[in-house]
């Protein structure tokens, strides 16, 4: 038995396949690459029953993960999320079975902190020492965390108007932080320029292998909290679309060590009408999504005009009968209030997103009434302050409360 089960990289453009023991970024061909396991061994070496009293967080999945070494993973706790029933919200979509994985519960209040903990750990693990990253917000912050707590420096670049928390979490953790009165692509030009002239390690989305894996224990969680049996479909706000390429690849990798069977779940990339690169291409069948020029979105994760992985997405939505679907931002927001109203969840305003998106599939008939439906709600409401805007009456010292009678 080994502690993980990672054999080599693979690049799903060209097929190169390369060693996982030394730093590696790109693709020669500029795909990224992918972290693949020696999972016939794994299948016959370990069971589903292995995990029973294992700790509860992501790192139960160790096998399946790229750490070779327990000593180097950096952790502050992430992962084995709640998988919460939305029963009275189902009742208003006309869903029988709702559920929210919710991601809000995690150290820095966003599933990031999944892709950062496994990204770093395995950094740590090749020798990194400075690391470097374009980020809406959410990914720069919970990378300068868990870099801080491995001791490497990180330097991060975030557009001007990213939520202003993100900032101060990416500063308060020693980061070098920089802001770009532009879009994380405009972030992005920045850092391949410093990773160019100072040998930084490159931490942007896809650019490195391992981001992805971290968040590929969504989709092993979902399966492990459902007792192993399949949702039908599982929606999910989709910018860099990691998210979505990482559970789908969890899904496959389940069904190869045999623990899952059956039809996979449907996948749903959902965007915002302001950014709506891959749900275009989807619409027009095609491999590949192409720039989206002006975006812009409330749900500020999702504000990705292209992404490297779009390919990727595209063809997990397609391989799965899945669908792409662009809300709008009064839709999202009106879905994130109705959220906080029905089931007491202040969820952020990506997540929001996902639910406008299964209330539309579930109106237009494309989600059925029996279905078991899981929306991912990628953090926490309370990192975005603006999007919430609320203006209670003001009451004077010793003044009463109005009688709702008079
Ligand atoms: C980054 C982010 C997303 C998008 O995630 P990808 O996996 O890059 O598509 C969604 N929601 C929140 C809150 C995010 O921070
Ligand atoms: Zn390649």
């Amino acid at each position: 038995m080994s502690f993980s089960y990672l054999s080599h990289l693979e690049c799903p453009v060209c097929g190169r396949t390369c060693g996982a023991d030394e730093v590696r970024q790109l693709c020669p061909c500029g795909a990224p690459l992918l972290a693949r396991y020696r999972l016939n061994e794994l299948g016959k070496d370990w069971t589903r029953d292995s995990l029973v009293g294992r700790e509860n967080t992501l790192w139960r999945y160790h096998e399946l993960l790229p750490v070779l070494n327990r000593e180097n993973i950096v952790t502050l706790g992430e992962g084995m999320t709640p998988l919460l029933d939305m029963p009275r919200l189902g009742l208003d979509y006309g869903i029988s079975r709702l559920c929210m994985k919710d991601e809000s519960l995690v150290p820095g209040g966003s599933f990031k902190a999944r892709g950062a903990a496994v990204g770093v750990s395995k950094a740590v693990e090749l020798g990194v020492q400075k690391l470097a990253m374009p980020t809406n917000g959410n990914a720069g912050a919970a990378w300068a965390l868990y870099a801080a707590r491995a001791g490497i420096e990180a330097t991060i670049v975030m557009p001007q108007n990213a939520p202003a928390i993100t900032r101060s979490e990416a500063a308060l953790a020693g980061a070098r932080l920089y802001l770009v009165d532009g879009l994380i692509s405009d972030a992005g030009q920045i850092v391949a320029r410093a990773v160019a002239e100072d040998g930084l390690y490159d931490a942007s989305t896809l650019k490195e292998p391992y981001r992805i894996e971290g968040k590929k224990t969504m989709g092993i969680e979902i399966c492990e909290q459902l007792g192993w049996k399949l949702p039908d479909v599982i929606l999910y706000p989709t910018g860099g679309g990691v998210g979505l390429i990482g559970i789908y690849k969890a899904l496959l990798e389940l069904r190869e060590i045999g623990w899952i069977r059956g039809r996979l779940p449907r996948l749903v990339a959902v965007q915002a009408e302001g950014c709506a690169p891959i749900v275009k291409a989807w619409q027009e069948r095609k491999e590949r999504s192409e720039f989206w020029p002006d975006s812009a979105t409330a749900a500020f994760g999702i504000n990705v005009p292209k992404a490297l992985g779009d390919f990727l997405v595209l063809r997990a939505v397609y391989e799965t009968a899945g669908a792409a679907v662009a809300v709008s931002d009064k839709e999202l927001l009106r879905e994130q209030w109705k959220i906080a109203r029905l089931e007491g969840a202040f969820i952020c305003p990506e997540g929001a997103a996902a639910f406008a998106a299964a209330r539309k599939l579930a109106e237009q008939g494309w989600i059925k009434e029996g279905e078991t439906v899981v929306v991912l709600n990628t953090g926490a409401g309370v990192k975005y302050p603006e999007t919430a805007q609320v203006e209670p009456p003001l009451l004077n010292i010793g003044e009463s409360i109005p009688s709702r009678l008079s």
